[in-house]
């Protein structure tokens, strides 16, 4: 652990306060690793430090929360099946004064449709997968349709089915993390960095708007969609871009006997069912805007998402969109995987970043991962794989379960 460098006060200025570790952002990502430290070693001086606490913009609060353990890359796959376990006791662990969060978890499955281009990586995936000990299954189209009456998957060449996979209360998970972080001793200042400061290609700790100086041995970029801007200000460079995604609510007219689980089509569409009947549908496109952009488009879904929903759920012909929302992916450009650990050329300065659309159920892991690197302390799962000099080296990692 980088020690507590000493606060330098001058005179007519307020003292400068000192912590070991300073984490800028305090959506899932900041709250874990504040959370994962604290309850590594309860006299470490944690400060998370967050713009707005009501969250309206984080990505956290703005997910499909969805959970799986269908992804291709090892070590992404273990990622999920830690998230399963913690998450089987987040309501315990998270427990503070008798309020437990409740996360809800509707395990309701998720289904990957495969075309017969896609149908040699999704096997690949698949053995994968049983080989880490999942529970996933290959379907013909016939036996998806024997399982879902509605869907039309004639075209395709099948699906895997995921049955522990579902969706989460990602409020609950967020505020499970922070409050319990809170409880353990960690500090949250409401306030922006607005720097990163760096000394001798060290990192010594952060300014704020409100012109206030923390200083820390360790400072971890957990800003989100905002990490590339934070990074700037160490004069880092991060592939990482805001990219606006869209979700929508619809009323269909069809009442389910069952859930539909997230179902997800060779082209990126998306869709499962949410409470109160409706049906929640997105789409991941190349010409999604770039940008701190959450205006929200009604006819964009008519345009590009409606005909291909309809065509494989023909009953969804007639569908009313009751709401929707948008929000920020922090797009990884260079390979849509996280970005994890200290930053090479500046000491101290770790990255929780770039989770692209797939942060959410990375939350546990990553926190109790980044806590492990700045208490030096051997990592319970090896996450190195998504170590920043990949980066610095242009190496990029294959992951086919992006959406
Ligand atoms: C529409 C949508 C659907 C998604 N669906 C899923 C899903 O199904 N499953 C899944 O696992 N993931 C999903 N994700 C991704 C997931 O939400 C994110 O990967 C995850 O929440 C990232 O958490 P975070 O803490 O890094 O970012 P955030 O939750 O965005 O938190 C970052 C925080 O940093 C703060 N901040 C930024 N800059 C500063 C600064 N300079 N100073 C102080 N504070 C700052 C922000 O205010 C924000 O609160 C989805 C995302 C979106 C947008």
């Amino acid at each position: 652990m980088a020690g507590r460098p000493a606060p330098m006060v001058r005179m007519g200025e307020m003292a400068d306060k000192s912590y070991d570790v300073v984490i800028v952002g305090g959506g899932v990502m900041g709250c874990a690793c504040a959370y994962f430290l604290k309850q590594a070693d309860e006299t470490i001086q944690v400060a998370v430090v967050e713009k707005d606490p009501s969250y309206t913009y984080a990505s956290s609060t703005l997910s499909m929360a969805n959970v799986r353990i269908q992804f291709s890359l090892k070590e992404n796959i273990e990622i999920s099946l830690y998230a399963f376990e913690f998450f089987d006791r987040f309501q315990e662990e998270m427990a503070v004064d008798g309020d437990a969060p409740d996360l809800s978890f509707q395990r309701e499955g998720n289904l990957f449709i495969a075309d017969e281009a896609g149908r040699p990586a999704a096997e690949e995936a698949l053995a994968l997968q049983k080989s880490l000990g999942c529970r996933v299954d290959w379907w013909t189209p016939e036996e998806i349709r024997a399982h879902y009456p509605l869907y039309r998957p004639e075209e395709f060449a099948g699906g895997t089915f995921g049955p522990d996979d579902g969706y989460i209360d990602a409020y609950s998970m967020l505020m499970g993390f922070r409050k319990k972080a809170r409880v353990l001793g960690a500090e949250f200042v409401q306030d922006e960095v607005t720097q990163v400061e760096v000394d001798d290609r060290r990192v010594v700790g952060v300014r704020l708007a409100s012109g206030e100086r923390l200083r820390a041995g360790a400072v971890v970029n957990c800003a989100g969609a905002w990490a590339a801007e934070v990074a700037s200000t160490a004069g880092i460079h991060l592939p990482i871009e805001p990219v606006k995604r869209q979700i929508y609510a619809l009323k269909t007219g069809v009442k389910f006997d069952a859930p539909l689980p997230l179902t997800v089509l060779p082209s990126g569409l998306y869709f499962r069912t949410e409470t109160g009947n409706l049906i929640l549908v997105g789409k991941s496109l190349d010409e999604d805007p770039v940008g701190f952009d959450f205006t929200w488009e009604r006819r964009r879904f008519e345009r590009l998402l409606w005909p291909e929903l309809a065509d494989f759920v023909p009953a969804f012909d007639a569908v009313k969109v009751v709401r929707g929302w948008a929000g920020l992916y922090a797009v990884n450009r260079m390979d849509d995987n996280a970005v994890l650990g200290e930053w090479p050329e500046v000491k101290g300065f770790y990255l929780a970043n770039g989770f692209s659309g797939h942060g959410l159920q990375q939350g546990p892991a990553v926190g109790r991962y980044i806590s492990e690197l700045i208490l030096q302390r051997p990592p319970t799962l090896d996450l190195s794989i998504f170590g920043p000099e990949r980066v610095l080296e242009n190496r990029p990692l294959s992951e086919s379960g992006i959406v």
